[in-house]
């Protein structure tokens, strides 16, 4: 790469030629890259984009996933959350087993290979009405509910759970990772800021990024294959996101269970707190992405969800990613209503058309099945192994000739 050029810092130019070599940035320096002027930028997304198809190859994958709601009830109160409902409110409720099974099964029977169980975190903690409803299931705390219930998806459908249900102690992790082909806990902010008066998450004891770490170290030391990330636009700083991104990579370093981070941008949900708060653009999106690409180069996967920016399809995937996330043809993402997951079709057009091929994975990445060292729950290995045999053979039957982008 060239040094010194017009209208281009040569502080970034060795920044990205040392990322080429194999060397990621310091945190001072991705603090640089994320600032990097609009010409620079343009250099960053390349290299980011360089280093993923070196690392990860043209292949781009998603995960056709039921997305299991198991209850809107929660405990924190997140400035910008319309999935949380009230307890008094009319929608607030707990489904129960039938719902669960019978949303399990059309799930399976339209070809989703996840389900994804997506709860408030600890409701019984704070609503009594949540306490009740889970003594009359004969339950008393919705992570004993939890497991049952992925238990009972396991045996009577050909889905793998995967479970995002906040965060956990030692105990409960150790309890769902039994039952689970891989969880997630978005770390979301390292930022304590966000935790004070005014901030996103003043309300939301669940939200210390302290407590979210200690759950995902935990999680580290279970060897459980783990998803997280950050939510970007909610009050953080270019500097704070960029010690997120951090805070991960030394947990991943030490443990190597993050399989994939997810950058996710904040969308304003009506009758929220943070409802008229400005929404980060696709720059914000696209300098993110790829500071994290440069960061944990091939280390670990790189998702951004592909409903929640539409149009920006191309954008993401030069600045890094090697992966769409949870795509549903069943369910609706009830985490950002107004934002329909695009049809798989669509999304195979758009990823194919910028050169890259979509691939079909489990909620558990191909790597930590490979790995024979205790990532896989032992009740859920024959399963899972079974359920990915067709999917190589299509890989191994279909390659693709001619994939490159420019
Ligand atoms: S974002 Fe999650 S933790 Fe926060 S209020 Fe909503 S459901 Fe609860």
């Amino acid at each position: 790469m060239k040094q010194d050029r017009e209208g281009h810092d040569p502080q970034i130019d060795e920044i990205l030629n040392r990322a080429l070599d194999g060397r990621p940035p310091t945190k001072d320096e991705s603090c640089a890259l994320i600032n990097a002027n609009l010409n620079d930028l343009q250099d960053v997304v390349q290299v980011a984009s360089t280093i993923r198809d070196r690392e990860k190859g043209l292949r781009i994958s998603y995960s056709k996933k039921v997305f299991i709601p198991l209850t809107n009830m929660c405990r924190n109160r997140c400035g910008y959350c319309g999935f949380r409902k009230d307890p008094e409110h009319p929608e607030a409720r707990i489904m129960s087993p039938e719902e669960i099974l019978n949303l399990a099964r059309k799930g399976d029977e339209s070809g989703c290979k996840e389900a994804l169980f997506v709860l408030g975190e600890a409701p019984e903690y704070e609503h009594p009405k949540a306490r009740n409803y889970l003594q009359r299931l004969g339950y008393s705390t919705i992570i004993e509910y939890l497991r049952d219930m992925c238990e009972m998806v396991t045996c009577q459908t050909r889905l793998l759970p995967h479970s995002n249900p906040g965060v956990l102690s030692n105990e409960d992790l150790a309890i769902l990772k039994d039952v689970n082909a891989s969880m997630g806990l978005m770390l979301e902010s390292s930022s304590k800021r966000l935790c004070n008066r005014g901030g996103a998450h003043e309300h939301s004891p669940g939200k210390n990024p302290e407590v979210r770490l200690r759950s995902i170290e935990v999680a580290g030391q279970l060897k459980i294959p783990f998803t997280t990330g950050i939510l970007i636009g909610v009050g953080e700083t270019l500097e704070e996101r960029i010690d997120s991104l951090f805070d991960l990579k030394l947990l991943h370093d030490k443990y190597r269970h993050i399989q994939e981070i997810i950058i996710q941008n904040f969308k304003a949900q009506p009758q929220t707190p943070m409802e008229l708060a400005p929404q980060p653009t696709m720059i914000d999106m696209v300098k993110t992405v790829a500071a994290a690409r440069l960061i944990f180069q091939g280390k670990t996967n790189i998702q951004s969800p592909p409903n929640l920016l539409p149009g920006a399809y191309r954008d993401l995937l030069c600045a890094g990613i090697n992966d769409w996330g949870g795509v549903s043809n069943l369910t609706k993402d009830l985490v950002n209503p107004e934002a329909p997951w695009p049809e798989i079709d669509t999304l195979r057009k758009v990823t194919n058309e910028a050169g890259f091929e979509l691939i079909l994975r489990l909620p558990v990445y191909p790597e930590y099945i490979v790995r024979m060292d205790g990532y896989l729950p032992s009740s859920l290995e024959e399963k899972i192994r079974s359920v990915r045999r067709p999917l190589q053979q299509n890989l191994m039957f279909h390659r693709p000739s001619s994939l490159s982008h420019t």
